[in-house]
């Protein structure tokens, strides 16, 4: 597909996810036949994919280019930028590329996953690297993660900002602030098109800063007498800096659980972007002082099943238990499809009497965006003087938000994305050229299979029509032999003799399907099979409405 993008005077962008949802962004840019990719992030599956917890961007195109494809830079750490890059490296084996504590997280989820090969090259958050025909200047951000850098990428005299995730956070916490001079020099003739971060367009002013937060969660946390526990994103390095410095001021110790959390931690210590002013005890020293002085911090602000605080809630973690009078402090958003396994954390909490404090119950300020606001996106252009917006990461709504804010900010030019519009950025203009097929994949419990795959459609099915099992032996002479055996999952309460008498009507009506049959239609295995799956089926919608899944084995004996 590639060799048709020919215009040598072009830059072309292809979004392959991440620009119709949150989560799972893969952007690839063309130049000359040759690829970049730029992150590689996974989704998290919600009902639509029973058994499913982690869906990934479908990467055909890099995979069926592989040798056109001259990297992949990762903007940040946060999964929705990395998560895919350990599901999906072995497919692409392309070089890597990140800032320092984007690769010490990379460098973590590859050793996990056995992937020995893969080559990752530390950059300069504000350096330069040449990757084939494209030119990469890097530009530190904030964001609420450390290292996150935006990306001005160059070729075929054509520029193309690619933002990834960032704010405008005067006083970060822990990561640099977002680097108005670079943008400003790197982009002083503006650039072709801006590609930018859509999440919060929607949402008038500005994010506000980190260190705000400190301040908010102290004045929250002096309200109370009992144990504290405070949830956010455990890559949130600020975050959990200001978690702690508060709980210092508040005379409070604090012990940390959540695998995820301790292992960013000790990413963030490698990269020296924890400060000594603070500190961590082990869990059973904290849990011997007196109530007023204990602060646990713990993963799980996304209701995630096996998280320490939905753990915690459940009553399962192995170290800690609540207790009436204990409260719980959600310094994090949620992120849209979460709010069901959150409130059924909550819902955990305050029965067994933990008081739940969220950013939208306190009067403090307990959590702030990472995203730009509109405010800060119309500051960034001010500097970058895009003539063509790009928006991406986000729903259609986001990008439709940001698309509009485009407009009203007289931005020359804006296209709208899908995942697979193909666009061609050039000196003259941007437009939507071509599209490629973009899917998802799912991560099954050991394998990678595509989002569409029957099993997922198959479990989906069954959650709502229940199934049916038959099996039936016949003889060469198309007699039946012994009984027939019949079983139905998710129809009726066994425990129930209506119900049970509802089965018994099923298997009759099987037997009497394989009776009524002709002897010479009995000798062919698949029509039996056919006749007697479509009769069940049928009996089972008349009495109940259901048209279960039904699957009859013949056995010719
Ligand atoms: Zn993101
Ligand atoms: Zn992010």
């Amino acid at each position: 597909m590639i060799e048709t993008l020919t215009n040598k005077q072009a830059l072309y962008f292809i979004p392959l996810g991440g620009s119709e949802q949150f989560g799972v962004n893969l952007n690839v840019y063309v130049h000359a036949g040759k690829m970049l990719a730029v992150d590689c992030g996974l989704g998290f599956a919600d009902e639509r994919f029973p058994g499913i917890d982690l869906l990934l961007p479908d990467p055909e195109l890099l995979e069926e280019n592989r040798d056109q494809l001259v990297g992949m830079f990762i903007t940040h750490a946060h999964e929705d930028h990395i998560g895919a890059v350990a599901h999906l490296w072995p497919r692409l084996k392309c070089p890597l590329y990140a800032t320092p504590f984007t690769a010490n997280i990379l460098k973590r989820k590859l050793e996990e996953n056995d992937i020995k090969k893969a080559k990752i090259t530390i950059v300069d958050p504000a350096g330069e690297i040449d990757l084939g025909p494209f030119s990469l200047s890097f530009v530190p951000v904030a964001h609420s993660i450390p290292d996150a850098a935006s990306v001005v990428i160059r070729a075929g005299g054509v520029s193309a900002l690619h933002s990834g995730d960032w704010n405008l956070d005067p006083a970060p916490v822990a990561g640099a602030k977002t680097d108005k001079a670079r943008f400003k020099a790197l982009c002083a003739d503006g650039v072709d098109a801006y590609i930018g971060d859509s999440t919060n367009s929607g949402v008038p002013g500005r994010a506000g800063s980190e260190s705000e937060v400190e301040d908010g969660l102290y004045s929250e946390i002096a309200k109370y007498h009992g144990r504290i526990f405070v949830t956010t994103f455990s890559s949130n390095i600020g975050r959990l800096m200001s978690i702690m410095r508060a709980a210092k001021l508040a005379g409070r110790k604090v012990a940390v659980v959540g695998r995820s959390m301790q292992r960013m931690l000790s990413a963030a210590m490698e990269c020296g972007l924890i400060s000594d002013d603070v500190d961590i005890l082990d869990m059973d020293a904290v849990l011997k002082l007196p109530d007023d002085q204990v602060m646990i911090i713990c993963t799980g602000s996304q209701g995630e099943a096996r998280a320490a605080l939905s753990k915690i809630a459940r009553g399962d973690h192995k170290a800690v238990s609540t207790k009436p009078g204990d409260v719980v402090i959600y310094s994090a958003r949620t992120i849209p499809g979460n709010e069901l396994a959150i409130n059924s954390v909550k819902n955990n909490l305050i029965q067994a009497g933990v008081r739940v404090v969220t950013p939208r119950d306190s009067q403090h300020k307990i959590h702030v965006s990472g995203h730009p606001c509109q405010d800060e996106i119309l500051e960034l252009w001010n500097w970058v003087k895009p003539r063509c917006v790009i928006p991406v990461h986000g729903e259609r709504e986001q990008l439709d938000t940001h698309a509009q804010l485009a407009r009203t900010a007289q931005v020359p030019n804006v296209v709208v994305p899908q995942n697979g519009s193909v666009i061609e950025i050039t000196a003259q203009g941007v437009s939507i050229v071509d599209h490629v097929v973009t899917g998802l994949l799912a991560v099954d419990q050991k394998r990678v299979i595509t989002a569409h795959h029957r099993s997922i459609t198959a479990r989906r099915k069954l959650q709502y029509t229940g199934t049916a099992f038959g099996s039936i032996a016949v003889n060469a002479k198309g007699k039946m032999v012994g009984d027939p055996f019949l079983e139905t999952v998710g129809l009726i309460d066994e425990s129930d003799d209506a119900d049970l008498k509802i089965e018994d009507h099923l298997y009759d009506t099987m037997i009497e399907a394989f009776d009524d049959m002709r002897a010479a239609d009995r000798k062919d295995d698949g029509f039996v099979a056919e006749a007697l799956r479509i009769a069940v089926r049928r009996k089972a919608n008349q009495i109940l409405g259901l048209r279960p899944k039904t699957i009859i084995h013949v056995i010719r004996v």
